[in-house]
C-alpha cells in the first residue's frame, strides 16, 4: 500500500479500552482541505484515526494506541465511549449536507488497504465494523446508504447478510437490532441506521420484512448474541 502522509492531529488522549471496534465516517464537509484542517484545529476538538481522500490519498492524523474523537456521544452493544475501544476512519465526501455523491474506487480501495491493516493489527470481529450512524444512529447518517458495505464483506471486513429474499417477522426487528448492537433507545432511528447500512434500497425507519430478514441472517452469521458473549476474545 502506499504510505500514509502524516498529518498529525493534537486532537486525541488516553485510551480507556482496548480497541475492538472499527468505525467509518464521511467528513461532510465541501472539500477535504477543509476537513484536514478541522480534524486538526485544536479548537474543534475532532480527529480521526486516519483520513481517505476522494483520491486515494491516505493521512494518518492521530495513532492508532490513542484515543481520537470521532465518534462523539454513541452506544454500541450497550457501551458508551465508542472513541476508546475504536479506530476511526474519516472518507472525504461532501455528506448529505453538501452533495452527497459515489465513493470512487480508487478511494474505496486505499480504504480497503487501510483497513484490512487495522484487522490485522488489532482483534476486531466483524459485526463491530461499523458505521458513525450505527453507533450515533439519532445523530448521525455517515458514511451513508451510498457506501458499499457488500464491497468490503468481499475483501473480509465487516459483515453483509448476502441473501435471496429471506424475510422475516418485523415485530421482531428491533430486538434483533439491539441484540446485534444498535441503541433502540429510539426504534425508528436504529431501524434507518441499520437500513443505511444493510438494506440501503430503501431507508425509511419502518420495520418490514426485508429488514427483519437481513437482521434475522446477520443474526445467523454471527452465532446470535450468547455465542458472541461467550467468545469474548474473538481474533481474526
Ligand atoms: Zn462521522
Amino acid at each position: 500500500m502506499t504510505r500514509p502522509v502524516d498529518h498529525p492531529s493534537p486532537n486525541h488522549g488516553t485510551r480507556r479500552a482496548a480497541i475492538d471496534m472499527l468505525v467509518l465516517h464521511y467528513t461532510g464537509m465541501a472539500n477535504a482541505a477543509d476537513a484536514l484542517a478541522r480534524l486538526c484545529d485544536p479548537a474543534a476538538e475532532v480527529s480521526a484515526h486516519y483520513l481517505v481522500e476522494e483520491d486515494g490519498t491516505v493521512h494518518a492524523l492521530v495513532p492508532e494506541e490513542r484515543r481520537a474523537w470521532h465518534a462523539g456521544l454513541s452506544m454500541w452493544q450497550g457501551a458508551g465511549d465508542v472513541n476508546s475501544r475504536s479506530v476511526g476512519i474519516e472518507l472525504v465526501n461532501p455528506g448529505h449536507e453538501f452533495g452527497y455523491r459515489p465513493f470512487p474506487e480508487i478511494q474505496l480501495v486505499a480504504l480497503i488497504d487501510l483497513a484490512s491493516g487495522v484487522l490485522a493489527r488489532h482483534s476486531i470481529p466483524p459485526w463491530n465494523v461499523v458505521g458513525h450512524s450505527d453507533v450515533a444512529p439519532v445523530r448521525k447518517h455517515d458514511p451513508g446508504e451510498l457506501f458499499p458495505w457488500h464491497l468490503l464483506k468481499g475483501h473480509g471486513i465487516g459483515l453483509w447478510p448476502f441473501t435471496g429474499d429471506e424475510q422475516a417477522d418485523p415485530a421482531d426487528t428491533v430486538e434483533m437490532l439491539a441484540r446485534y448492537g444498535y441503541d433502540t433507545g429510539i426504534p425508528e432511528a436504529a431501524i434507518a441506521a441499520f437500513q443505511r447500512h444493510f438494506r440501503p434500497q430503501r431507508v425509511d425507519g419502518i420495520a418490514d420484512a426485508e429488514t427483519a430478514g437481513r437482521a434475522r441472517r446477520l443474526l445467523d452469521a454471527v452465532g446470535g448474541c450468547a455465542a458472541r458473549q461467550a467468545s469474548p476474545s474473538w481474533s481474526p
